[in-house]
């Protein structure tokens, strides 16, 4: 059996997780940001592995850069496909909403996972080093379930365990989950800041991002994101206006330049097992 996993990663939680799953499966692993924008994404191996990070829950929660390579897909009506989404506080939706898409292509989403990782966009988790470390605990004490089930070709859902809520998880996800749509107009109010709705595109997600005084003109910013989104110009980053949202730039600015009112008060953070050049555009192909 062959594998091929596909991962988007902004903080490199999502990058971390890939790389246990396609160490443990022998899989192949692949960028999504290094292929979509290719033509037509012809699956070849038996198994395909989908990784990526829940966004704005009420609104589906499946990055528009995974959409875009989902509705690439060719040649997946009778692969076994998986899909691992890491969430900062709850996830709903986002797996059925994938599977849906998925259809449209001819395939079905088989298993899906969710695993609790810090929320890069800020809250408890990314200023509670405790709570990081039992995030990656959990991780590690469930990758072995996660691969049992991958292995063998399992039809299940499964969430590892939440860190920030404990075992009324459950209970939360159970509540939440009907009245998901609730929420919905709140997200788009929120959403219409720096999205483009109607056409399904981000417009600039980090409306106020500017490269401040700190900024040393190291193009780091320019070469760690994964949509050639940002341009030096006279040594300062510009954003080009189709942003994917996933905040490596703000992230992995060396000099935390990069300063944005949605984000004041965000820490800057990266999973610790994922180095600089290990997201580097040019390290994705
Ligand atoms: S990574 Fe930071 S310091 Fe380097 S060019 Fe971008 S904003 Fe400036
Ligand atoms: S501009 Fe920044 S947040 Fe947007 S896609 Fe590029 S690296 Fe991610």
């Amino acid at each position: 059996m062959t594998m091929e996993i596909y991962y988007f990663s902004g903080s490199g939680n999502f990058l971390a997780v890939a790389r246990d799953i396609a160490e443990k499966t022998n899989g192949k692993l692949t960028s999504i940001a290094s292929v979509v924008d290719k033509g037509p994404i012809r699956a070849s191996a038996d198994m395909i592995g989908i990784i990526f990070p829940t966004y704005h829950e009420p609104y589906n929660g499946v990055p528009l850069i995974v959409r875009r390579f989902v509705a690439k897909l060719e040649n997946i009506d009778s692969k076994y496909i998986f899909a691992l989404c890491t969430y900062g506080s709850v996830s709903v939706n986002t797996l059925n909403f994938l599977d849906e898409i998925l259809q449209s292509r001819g395939g079905r989403l088989v298993a899906g996972f969710t695993v609790n990782m810090p929320y890069n966009m800020g809250g408890s988790s990314l200023n509670n080093p405790e709570k990081q470390q039992k995030m990656f605990r959990v991780w590690e004490e469930n990758l072995e379930i996660i691969y049992e089930h991958i292995n063998a070709r399992r039809k299940v859902r499964f969430d590892t365990p939440n860190v920030l809520a404990g075992k009324i998880y459950g209970l939360i996800k159970y509540i939440v989950t009907p009245l998901i749509f609730l929420f919905k107009p709140t997200t788009i109010r929120h959403l219409k800041q720096y999205y483009d709705l109607k056409n399904g595109a981000y417009d600039e997600m980090l409306p106020y991002a500017d490269g401040t005084d700190k900024c040393s003109g190291c193009g780091t910013c320019a070469s760690i994101c994964p949509v050639e989104n940002i341009e030096l110009v006279n040594e300062r980053p510009e954003w080009q206006h189709n942003c994917e949202f996933c905040l490596a730039c703000f992230h992995w600015c060396p000099h935390e330049a990069i300063e944005s009112t949605e984000l004041e008060n965000t820490i800057r953070y990266h999973h610790p097992d994922v180095e600089i050049r290990d997201m580097l555009r040019k390290n994705k192909g």
